[in-house]
């Protein structure tokens, strides 16, 4: 990954958003992991947040998903899920992750992030929910949703 160009890095990440910046970032990493790591990536949260463009979201799920930690990765989507059930109260993503870890059965930790998600992205969506068809509508308390499909 270190010795490819930044191009062909952005060309196989195209789907995502902020494609460019991030192909930048993936190569920076690699390099300063062949560099300063032997090429190995440390499952060390310092080193990691140390890393441009990663932050507590992306060193949880590394360590979670890559190093078979108990981590729980919290992006926008947890967040919103989360607090919308009425799970959790919290105004932040980083305020969300620390309730949660408190609360949620460390069985879930990890794999709550892959589960939430593409369901924040396509059902409990930012505007307008589906809540009428969503298929956990009996169970959730709908905190702060106004308008909703
Ligand atoms: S019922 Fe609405 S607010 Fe609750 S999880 Fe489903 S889509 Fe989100």
């Amino acid at each position: 990954m270190s010795r490819l160009p930044v191009e062909t890095i952005d060309e196989a990440i195209g789907v995502s958003t902020f494609h460019e910046p991030k192909a930048r970032q993936i190569r920076e990493i690699a390099r300063r992991i062949a560099v300063e790591h032997g090429g190995k990536l440390p499952c060390r949260n310092d080193v990691l947040l140390s890393f441009s463009g990663v932050g507590p979201k992306c060193a949880n799920l590394v360590l979670g998903i890559g190093c078979g930690e108990a981590r729980i990765g919290v992006d926008v989507h947890v967040h919103r899920v989360t607090n919308r059930w009425g799970y959790v109260q919290e105004t932040t993503p980083e305020k969300t992750m620390a309730a949660l870890e408190e609360k949620l059965p460390r069985r879930y930790w990890v794999e709550i992030n892959r589960l939430l998600v593409p369901f924040g992205k396509h059902v409990c969506t930012g505007k307008l929910p589906r809540c009428s068809t969503c298929p956990v509508l009996d169970m959730c308390r709908q905190v702060g949703v106004g308008k909703h499909r």
